[in-house]
């Protein structure tokens, strides 16, 4: 039978190799890294069963002057190493899909901080990281011939290792390729050095040393970031990106191409539409005969679909979309589409990057739990009987809580007081920027309208007597929690008396209660750090308030320097004119005190949106517990802990399980341990 997203599972020739279809999952930070191989490979070999015909590794260090490590990036320093890269291979293959292995340099970027070698780079120049006190020696010819000889050696090792695509690395501009192509970085005046063609000599050198290891067996991909917006003389895709483009066309059997920096590759949802790198990428196409693959957080797959029609990419590239469903393709050829866990464009995933530490996904809580904990996206949970068990709360928690119970063969009840389901991500997404939110509802209620073991029952609020009343053998409130309008954030942990200003919390602006005010003044004032204070800031100035955002952090919603979107969001509030006063903090009285001078600053507002703690609505839960003959009660989510949402659903998934191993063997998480040499 066709099926109209047949064209998506055409075999696709990259050079001597066959990828079995367009689904194409890039390298991309895992956090795993060569320290914590078994979380890697089981990662990724998740990927491959999902029906991802290519599987890459994240960045691998070529060498030990490539040292990137705080990140857990891959290494390949030298022979000892290879059994790693085979396992990883092995659990690809094992499933039919092509192994890439991304080779990289870091240049001017890698710190080596653990090797103690001094960074390297086309010119003598600081470090491209203006946190940290160190530059980059210019590289003599003597050192580029070792370079092209240390990354020709680790092309080798790949190539034994079995991988089927080597990658030579210049995106993001974390590569060295990246620092010789860019005039800034490179200020030499050799051969590597001035015109754009010596510039790129030393990728075009280093391709053609990895095609001669690969001699004809292995394909060579160039990941090559076609232009790099905001970069000053960065490189543009109608200007010297497509040079490069142009010069190299049929040099590498596969073209990756994308955006830098990484704010740039990985825009979150609140600024971006899917296939946003289209207008920058899809003229590689017409420069060269080989096959392209993109990203563009794809989760679509009409649109997929219509890019291959449209001869915009031949391959769909994914990182984020295949973190949150590993089994994309494999539902679009089942027919299951309306089963796909879309991603949401939240970048809690890369935020785990910056502590360096194993990937999380707001949308797929197995994520990074596949050899450490035994769990499968898609595998029901093993559950030891069936049991009966209400849900309180339809938030993420919830409703993720319910899923897991109900893909175990579970008979489940869900209640909610609210109207619709989806809790805080149904409010939240009301809110500008963040409609993808819904994607963690839709997603789950999906699952509970296709099954007669399940009943989501809505404008439902429950009390003590009438769970009891139900009878169901487990509990689990998922109850969500409450802004708090007293003081209390992150950095004041004691309530305040804010004096005679009017106090609203983010609740109030999302149950619509500032719909009818006449233009007015506000102050946002974010001691959460995250998104939510730019966000109502933004809500308020798009009504035309005038808004005055405050923090007592040195930076404007700190943590979203993680999720990568911190200079879109200064940049949009700038240009609502909202006013941006960090290092202020608030005082007893409503007033501010300026962190930096210790003086007092009074904003006089007549409101002002505070943003700080939550509270969890756990009440019920004492009233259950002094009530005679109740079932086992758990708690899940906001009301156990108020957090992110990535965390709520991670908590209703982890109770789901705690349940179902009740009584039977729960197996101990695994953990990676350093065997010592004896
Ligand atoms: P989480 O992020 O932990 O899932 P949410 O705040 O998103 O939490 O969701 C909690 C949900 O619980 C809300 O939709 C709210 O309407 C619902 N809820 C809270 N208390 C009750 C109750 N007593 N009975 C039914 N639903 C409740
Ligand atoms: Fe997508 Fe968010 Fe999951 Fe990352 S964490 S893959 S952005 S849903």
């Amino acid at each position: 039978m066709t099926s109209p997203y047949d064209i998506l599972f055409e075999p696709v020739q990259i050079g001597p190799v066959t990828a079995p279809n367009r689904f194409y999952a890039v390298p991309h930070a895992t956090g795993h890294g060569w320290n914590q191989p078994h979380g890697a490979i089981a990662l990724r070999g998740m990927k491959a069963e999902g029906g991802w015909g290519t599987v890459a590794m994240q960045i691998c260090e070529i060498g030990p002057d490539s040292d990137m490590a705080n990140h857990p990036m891959e290494r390949i320093w030298d022979d000892s190493d290879i059994p790693r890269h085979a396992a990883q291979v092995a659990a690809i293959k094992k499933h039919g899909s092509l192994a890439a292995i991304e080779l990289g340099h870091g240049g001017m970027r890698a710190r080596n901080m653990t090797t103690g070698f001094s960074v390297i780079g086309p010119s003598a120049l600081p470090v491209l990281r203006p946190e940290v006190p160190a530059q980059a020696r210019e590289m003599d010819l003597a050192d580029i011939r070792a370079f092209r000889a240390d990354h020709k050696a680790a092309a080798e090792r790949a190539r034994r290792a079995g991988y089927d695509i080597l990658y030579v690395y210049a995106a993001h501009d974390l590569s060295i390729f990246n620092h010789f192509l860019s005039a800034q970085t490179n200020q030499r005046s050799d051969c590597y050095g001035g015109s754009l063609e010596n510039r790129l000599r030393l990728v075009r050198e280093v391709l053609e040393d990895t095609l001669e290891v690969a001699a004809g067996e292995q394909a060579v991909a160039l990941r090559f970031s076609v232009a790099e917006p905001g970069k000053p003389g960065g490189l543009t895709h109608d200007g010297e990106g497509r040079e490069v483009v142009e010069a190299l066309a049929e040099l590498p059997d596969l073209w990756d191409v994308n955006l830098s920096g990484w704010p740039n590759d990985s825009q979150t949802a609140r600024f971006s539409e899917e296939g946003f790198q289209l207008p920058f990428t899809d003229f590689v196409k017409s420069v060269t005969t080989k096959p392209v693959v993109g990203v563009g957080r794809f989760t679509s797959p009409d649109k997929m679909v219509s890019m291959v029609r449209k001869g915009q990419l031949d391959l769909i590239g994914a990182a984020r979309p295949s973190i949150a469903d590993p089994f994309l393709p494999a539902k679009i050829r089942d027919g299951r589409i309306d089963e796909i866990r879309e991603c949401i464009g939240c970048n809690i995933c890369v935020s785990m990057d910056s502590y360096g530490l194993p990937v999380r996904c707001t949308q797929n809580p197995t994520i990074s739990e596949e050899w450490r904990s035994g769990w499968h996206p898609e595998a029901p949970a093993i559950s030891t009987g069936r049991r009966s068990h209400l849900i309180v709360g339809a938030g993420p928690a919830g409703l993720e809580c319910a899923t897991t119970l109900l893909r175990a063969g579970q008979h489940v009840t869900i209640a909610d007081a609210a109207r619709e389901a989806g809790g805080r991500v149904t409010r939240e997404a009301r809110l500008p920027g963040l409609s993808s939110w819904t994607r963690v509802r839709d997603y789950r209620v999906y699952q509970l309208s296709q099954s007669a073991d399940a009943a989501l029952f809505l404008e439902s609020p429950l009390g003590a007597a009438d769970i009891a009343e139900f009878g169901a053998d487990t509990i689990t409130l998922a109850t969500g929690a409450t802004w708090r309008a007293d003081g209390v954030g992150s950095t004041s942990l004691a309530p305040l008396d804010i004096g005679d200003c009017e106090v609203l919390t983010p609740d109030d602006i999302m149950d619509g209660g500032l719909a009818d005010r006449p233009a007015s003044r506000f102050v946002v004032y974010d001691d959460d750090h995250f998104y939510m204070a730019s966000v109502i800031a933004e809500r308020l100035a798009a009504a035309g308030h005038a808004v005055t955002y405050v923090t007592p952090m040195p930076m404007i919603a700190t943590w979203t320097d993680f999720t990568l979107d911190q200079g879109r969001i200064i940049e949009r509030l700038g240009a609502l004119n909202v006013d941006l006063r960090p290092n202020l903090k608030l005082v007893a009285g409503g007033t501010f005190r300026d962190t930096l001078t210790g003086q007092a600053v009074d904003l006089n507002s007549p409101a002002i949106v505070f943003v700080g703690a939550r509270t969890p609505r756990d009440d019920l839960r004492n009233e259950l517990r002094s009530m005679e003959g109740i079932g086992e009660i758990h708690l899940a989510g906001d009301c156990l802990a108020p957090g992110i949402i990535q965390a709520a659903v991670l908590s209703g998934h982890t109770v789901a399980r705690r349940i179902l191993a009740a009584g039977g063997n729960r197996p101990a998480r695994l953990r990676e341990q350093v065997a010592l040499a004896v």
